[in-house]
């Protein structure tokens, strides 16, 4: 059974992780749920100084004036025993940082990054992480100081932007507030606790710290504050001696400072009562008791909110598509399955489901009557023209009963006309098909990471669509051959014959004879083009239908498989070329949820209950 302590790590290494994916809070955010400890107090009252105390290194840029200029962000990551040192900066994620006198100028030079070498701050925190055996696993925010008056070279709203920046960061329920006041100054007038009372009224999260003993006017001490008389705090108020700026300048290090302030409140007259809960050490150890608590009591929570993340990735990894195998037979499946899931769009478009398939009978049901009512027959078969062609076909010798030729002439080149709405039909159905498969890609939602092989199959279907088109054109211009190549005897046989001669037959009744024999002719071939359009008017649809949509619907990808069996592995793999932004997206989306089911595994294992 796992220790709370490898729980306090495994909570850290989620907010590591956290950090590094870039989640660093937020409503809801695992983040959220974790427990973190941010330094407050005015400029200069000792704040980066009890960070380093509690964490045991030096490291931070320290001094008078406004030194924190941007919040810090620390993470400390207790490593196995003999392991060496080391910081990172998620800002410089290859780079380790073993010498902390170079980690204090990284804070500097990244701090200035951002605000230049001015006085003023920037809410965007700088992350480090602290990798050592002598530290405890802690979240801790160091903070600029809350001051009272913008000094030469800030802008008037420095005060107010700093304290709305702290507040934003001590607000937050997961945060633990470490309250620096120094010592040497009345706590009624202190900004920590100020704040802290405001945030945190019950005082549950607020840690009293004490700085700058060392620093009161003699004969006075702090008892009423550290004993909770002057300002009562739900935990006890932790006093601390940090280093002096003498000590500071004299490269004092870490282990001497403990040593002597372990010495000052053991040998105080004032304090050595209480010597035991005094000191940084004592102030870390009391932290990380706490922060045991909190974690423990937020457990079910934090579970709840591991597996609803689960749930949530889950869901967007499903919806972005799983990452493909390697091998050509997994490249070769998922290529296929993408070609299902077109073909099922596309279908739907034809057969339904979703909008488009209509707009083919749009084309049989009014662009193709409207297109056959606008063929120039009337002029095609006028009185005039009817003679003329009429009296071609018989050429020296008129005929006699019925011009045989002279029909025949009339009906070809009348049918000849058909075949301009013919093939606009077969081009009218191929523009809606070429719309439904570039629609269908769109909006298959499982090709969305492909832009290869989206590329690839507009091209195999357009192709396809292009063979379909040609045999189609081919198969309504042949019905409209087969139209001229043999007439229908029965129309003939059916018609009226002519009425009789008048028998005196003056000059003026033989043109009126011709004219009405030839109007006659001209009706008779309107007839039977009318017959035949009616026809043709069933028939193409038919035969677009047969060799554009049926064959779209069967077999738009045929050729594409048959291409795909022949291709290479590393062919294949072109094909999937992944859109590198969404790669890169499920890369993190992938990353992020085995750290949460990590994280899960490891809660479930330490049977916290
Ligand atoms: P911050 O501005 O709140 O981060 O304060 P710093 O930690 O930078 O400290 C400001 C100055 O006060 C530094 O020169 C420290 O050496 C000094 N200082 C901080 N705490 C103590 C303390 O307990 N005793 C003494 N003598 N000096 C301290
Ligand atoms: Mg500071």
């Amino acid at each position: 059974m796992a220790t709370m302590e490898s729980l306090i790590g495994l909570v850290n290494r989620i907010q590591r992780a956290c950090t590094v994916l870039g989640d660093h809070g937020g409503e809801g955010s695992l983040w959220e749920a974790l427990p973190t400890v941010a330094v407050v107090g005015g400029q200069s009252s000792g704040k980066s100084s009890v960070l380093e105390s509690v964490v045991g290194r030096d490291f931070l840029p320290r001094g008078s004036g406004i030194v924190t200029r941007r919040p810090l962000v620390l993470q400390l990551h207790k490593t196995d025993d003999g392991q060496a040192e080391y910081a990172e900066f998620l800002h410089a994620p290859r780079k380790k940082f073993s010498d902390f006198a170079s980690v204090r100028k990284e804070i500097s030079d990244e701090t200035e990054r951002i605000t230049g070498k001015t006085k003023h701050i920037s809410n965007i925190p700088i992350h480090l992480s602290i990798f050592s055996p002598n530290v405890v696993n802690l979240t801790l925010i160091d903070l600029p100081g809350l001051t009272k008056v913008a000094v030469e070279g800030q802008p008037d709203s420095i005060v107010e932007d700093i304290e709305n920046m702290v507040r934003s960061y001590v607000e937050k329920p997961n945060c633990i507030i470490l309250a620096i006041s120094p010592a040497n100054q009345d706590i009624a007038t202190s900004d920590a606790i100020k704040l802290a009372k405001e945030v945190d009224p019950s005082g549950d999260r607020t840690f009293g710290v004490l700085t700058k003993l060392d620093l009161m006017d003699k004969g006075t001490n702090a008892l009423d504050v550290i004993e909770g008389r002057s300002y009562r705090l739900q935990h006890p108020w932790v006093g601390i001696v940090n280093r002096s700026q003498a000590d500071i300048n004299k490269n004092v290090d870490m282990i001497a400072a403990r040593r002597k302030e372990v010495e000052y409140f053991e040998t105080s007259p004032e304090y050595s009562h209480m010597a035991h809960k005094m000191g940084s050490e004592y102030l870390a150890k009391l932290l990380s008791q706490h922060l045991e608590l909190v974690i423990r009591q937020r457990i079910p929570s934090i579970i709840a909110l591991i597996n609803k993340t689960i749930d949530e990735l889950n869901a967007e990894l499903d919806r972005l598509g799983r990452p493909i195998g390697s091998d050509g037979g997994a490249q070769l499946y998922t290529i296929l399955d993408m070609c299902r899931a077109f073909d099922r769009v596309f279908r739907e478009h034809l057969e339904g489901g979703r909008p488009g398939g209509d707009r083919i009978y749009g084309v049989f049901d009014n662009q193709l009557p409207a297109a056959l009512k606008k063929l120039p027959f009337d002029r095609h078969l006028s009185l005039q023209n009817v003679r003329k062609v009429v009296s071609e076909a018989d050429g020296y010798q008129p005929h006699l009963i019925a011009p045989e030729q002279g029909y025949k002439r009339l009906i070809d080149s009348s049918l000849g006309y058909f075949k301009g709405p013919a093939e606009a039909s077969v081009d009218a159905v191929h523009l809606v098909l070429k719309d439904l498969v570039r629609k269908s890609i769109g909006e298959t939602q499982e090709l969305k990471r492909f832009p290869s092989l989206q590329a690839d199959i507009a091209a195999a279907a357009g192709e396809a669509l292009e063979r379909f088109r040609e045999d189609s054109k081919k198969t309504v211009l042949r019905l409209v051959d087969m139209e001229s190549s043999y007439l229908t005897v029965e129309f003939f046989r059916k018609l009226p014959t002519e009425p009789e001669k008048t028998p005196n037959s003056t000059a003026s009744n033989m043109d009126r004879y011709s004219e009405n024999h030839f109007r006659r002719i001209g009706s008779n071939v309107s007839a039977y083009v009318g017959m035949v359009c009616d026809t043709l008017k069933n028939s193409i649809p038919k035969a677009v239908v047969y060799c554009q949509v049926r064959e779209a619907k069967r077999s738009l990808l045929n050729h594409f498989y048959a291409l795909l069996g022949r291709k290479e592995k590393q062919q294949l793999g072109a094909m999937l070329d992944e859109d590198p932004g969404l790669m890169e997206k499920r890369e993190g989306l992938a990353k992020k949820l085995e750290l949460y089911k990590k994280a899960r595994d490891e809660i479930d294992s330490v049977g916290w209950k």
